[in-house]
């Protein structure tokens, strides 16, 4: 009784693996041929553990493949990052964000503030968290994108570029605002926020704060309209405090006043 009730378990974890894995046609041969062999049970806890490590080796792949693609330029740990020393970005909200609900519910996040805040390293921790959890993910910085937007436009292939794109469920994009860019590009980039909206998630960072926006696309009405896609299912960090280096670099000055680092 209990050894059917234990073959019964393994045969449904076995069915599982064989729908992840796409197998149709062992799933339904599987359990007449382990009978046929008279290989009944061994052959349901040896097959259960080989599909179990199949499984495990391609979500390794797939993981290493995402991370690739992704193009981070550094990896940045989310849990590297010292939310003590920047009061403004409280854990709970990112925490929440690095849940990952925010990807597949197609939102933007949008990381403001100052230089050397951490903007860039919470991005790239949230990319990261993104990828673990399964999507695909693409870092690139906003000089970059809007780039490749223009190049694409003078080879009439812009519709192909945002195709590429929508394939991420999360495209990260860093300074915005650091670079400006010509009326051209502010439109390229205006078509890009709106093929994306409610369609794949956004995260960005930028030093400007939304009422700077319209000197830098240069053209208002466009840019109230691109503001209103992006803030209407939007998540705002805003990153108030001192810069990190600086931080950083006034505790090394610091120690060296008071004769070099106590150890
Ligand atoms: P921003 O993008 O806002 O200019 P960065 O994310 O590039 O700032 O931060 C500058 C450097 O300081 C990076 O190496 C980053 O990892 C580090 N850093 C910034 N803030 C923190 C923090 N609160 N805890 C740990 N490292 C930080
Ligand atoms: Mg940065």
């Amino acid at each position: 009784m209990s050894e059917l009730l234990a073959e019964d378990l393994v045969c449904t974890r076995i069915d599982a693996h064989l729908r992840a894995l796409h197998l149709p046609g062992m799933l339904a041969r599987y359990r007449g041929l382990a009978e046929e062999a008279g290989l009944i049970p061994e052959a349901y806890v040896w097959l259960e553990g080989a599909l179990a490590a199949e499984r495990a080796s391609r979500d390794e792949h797939r993981l290493a493949r995402n991370l690739k693609a992704a193009r981070f330029p550094v990896i940045r740990e989310l849990a590297g990052f010292d939310f003590a020393a920047q009061p403004s970005v409280p854990k709970t909200r990112v925490d929440t964000l690095a849940a990952g609900q925010f990807v597949a519910a197609h939102e933007v996040v949008i990381l403001v503030g100052n230089p050397g805040t951490g903007k860039t390293h919470i991005l790239l921790g949230l990319g990261l968290e993104a990828v673990r959890a399964g999507y695909r993910v693409r870092f690139v910085t906003a000089a970059a994108l809007v780039n490749e937007l223009l190049v694409a436009q003078r080879e009439l292939r812009v519709p192909k570029v945002l195709r590429q794109y929508a394939a991420y469920d999360l495209v990260a994009i860093d300074e915005l605002g650091y670079v400006p860019f010509s009326h051209e590009g502010a439109q390229l980039l205006f078509a890009f926020f709106s093929d994306r909206y409610e369609r794949r998630a956004t995260a960005l960072t930028t030093n400007l704060a939304f009422a700077q926006w319209p000197q830098l696309f240069g053209d208002e009405t466009m840019t109230v309209a691109l503001l209103d896609r992006l803030t209407h299912r939007c998540h705002v960090l805003a990153f108030n405090g001192e810069s990190y280096r600086m931080r950083e670099s006034r505790a090394r000055a610091g120690r060296g006043s008071t004769g070099g680092e106590a150890r």
